[in-house]
């Protein structure tokens, strides 16, 4: 075992909850088989359940263990569960955070504290001024917070300032798996380490860019988390705005957290700002109806038959830099859509004087189902001295190395218990893309327009195609 893994204590706050249960306890178990944790990194899960640890492992054992995909044997279960212990703790309840204290500081070192916030957002300031009365807010405690981090800019302002009387910045971690993506981290090295891409990277050669999450699945039985939701708030403002930074912005001045986020947070201080005007030019709102045996967002279980929350939504953005400036940046995310995918997609420009008039180049880097690029390029026709064809070269990540690909949650946990601030996002680069997006969300509150419809697993309403018909463009699965 190295030397080099940071020990630490982890306190998982909801710890029975469906995230830790699905997501973080079974990624922190793959991280432990791959010996990648710390051997005295200790696991203190809390709750309001009135568990024992006991208890507490048998619904582990039942409603996790489940949920590991690499690597499961009895062995390195048994040796993964007994760094776990349970403690109830009600986050409003002041004395059971004595108890908290007590717990952690029990051992002989706890330079390395991660409080991980795995409750509604609601629970963020209680925990954080409980955690504060009993010192748990010292140098050497990190706080993680999942998403939401709020509904709009001024929750969003409330739940940072909540949390920043209690912590500073730099011991804040804010989650957007997205940033755990091998993927999408791949975008940096590929841009700004090979010559090629970052030449060609710039208005001069790129026509159009593309950012499409698309889900097959609806809503499922979220009905009443989802209409107070919609694809805006739970898809764009936060993991499509991750992809669009990685895609749009300038080489950083080093790796370092700071740098990173500083060129970050400049992506989203130039997207041009909406005008309730371009809103209803520029933003299409929809809804998936009913096709065949599959159900109509309106006919979901838990939503009102009036509704008017967005499953879908595409916008078309521009980002105001001598980089950028007049490419249209199409954003779209839907639920039930045709195939479950997350990609970009930089459509290139025609290229003068082509004696072969082939078609311009494509670059599609995926994030999800597979992990790819691939640039669609053309080459000679076997036979012919003149006619080409298209063919796509195409980079499989999974490929690349048999190294073993840890999953989003994973990775990041991993950057927690390291200190490594670079794949959260800071307060500042969320402000700014709620403040980008609050305009949408204005507009659409009085807007008498009602959204469109596009049936349950297609590729989006009509109106989305004309966005970029407009534009002489066309959405990726209408390209050749
Ligand atoms: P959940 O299944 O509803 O679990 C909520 C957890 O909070 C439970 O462990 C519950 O403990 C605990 N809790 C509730 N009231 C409490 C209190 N007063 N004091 C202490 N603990 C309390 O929620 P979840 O799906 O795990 O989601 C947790 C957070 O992650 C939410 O903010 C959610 O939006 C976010 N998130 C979830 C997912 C996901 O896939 N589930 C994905 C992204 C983000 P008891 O059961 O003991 O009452």
């Amino acid at each position: 075992m190295s030397s080099k893994l940071n020990n630490f204590d982890m306190v998982i706050f909801g710890a029975t909850g469906d995230l830790a249960m699905r997501k973080l306890l079974p990624c922190l178990y793959q991280a432990h088989a791959a010996g990648l944790l710390h051997p005295e990194g200790r696991i203190l899960g809390v709750s309001r359940s009135q568990f024992d640890t006991a208890q507490f492992l048998a619904k582990v054992e039942t409603d996790s263990k489940i949920h590991v995909k690499q690597n499961l044997t009895e062995e390195l279960w048994a040796s993964f569960i007994a760094r776990i212990q349970y403690l109830t703790v009600d986050v409003n309840t002041p004395a059971n955070f004595e108890e908290l204290a007590k717990a952690v500081k029990a051992r002989t070192q706890t330079d390395n504290v991660v409080i991980y916030l795995s409750t509604a957002p609601k629970f963020f300031a209680p925990a954080c001024e409980n955690l504060a009365n009993v010192g748990l807010n010292a140098d050497n405690v990190r706080i993680v917070l999942e998403k939401p981090l709020g509904t709009d800019l001024a929750s969003s302002q409330q739940i940072n300032s909540d949390v920043a009387k209690f912590f500073k910045e730099e011991q804040i971690y804010r989650i957007d798996h997205y940033l755990g993506k091998e993927s999408l981290q791949n975008l940096l090295p590929l841009r700004f380490g090979n010559v090629f891409f970052e030449q060609v990277w710039n208005k001069d050669f790129v026509k159009s860019v593309q950012i499409t999450i698309a889900e097959k699945l609806g809503i499922e039985e979220r009905g009443e988390f989802y209409d107070i939701t919609g694809a805006l708030r739970d898809m764009v403002q936060n993991h499509i705005m991750q992809m669009l930074c990685f895609v749009a912005m300038e080489q950083p001045k080093s790796l370092s957290a700071d740098d990173v986020r500083d060129e970050k947070l400049k992506v989203v201080s130039s997207l041009k700002p909406m005008t309730s005007a371009d809103v209803d030019k520029n933003v299409i709102r929809a809804q998936y109806t009913e096709s065949g045996e599959q159900k109509g967002y309106l006919q979901e279980h838990n939503v009102p038959a009036e509704s008017r929350t967005e499953t879908y939504v595409a916008i078309r953005a521009e980002i105001d830099t001598p980089r950028w400036q007049g490419v249209p940046f199409y954003l779209r995310t839907g639920k039930r859509m045709a195939a479950r995918s997350a990609e970009i997609v930089l459509n290139f420009k025609e290229q003068a004087n082509n004696i072969f008039g082939t078609a311009p180049n494509r670059l599609v880097i995926s994030l999800q189902p597979e992990e790819t690029v691939s640039l669609k390029m053309y080459v000679k026709q076997v036979g012919s001295n003149t006619a080409t064809e298209a063919t796509e070269m195409v980079l499989d990540m999974g490929k690349v190395s048999d190294d073993r690909r840890a999953e989003a949650y994973e990775l990041l946990l991993r950057e927690v218990i390291d200190g490594k601030l670079a794949l959260f996002n800071r307060r500042d680069e969320l402000e700014k893309a709620w403040e980008w997006v609050m305009p949408i969300l204005e507009n659409w509150a009085v807007s008498p327009v009602a959204p469109h419809g596009y049936a349950a697993s297609s590729w989006g309403p009509e109106a989305a195609r004309e966005l970029l018909a407009r534009d002489g463009n066309l959405w990726l699965e209408e390209q050749n």
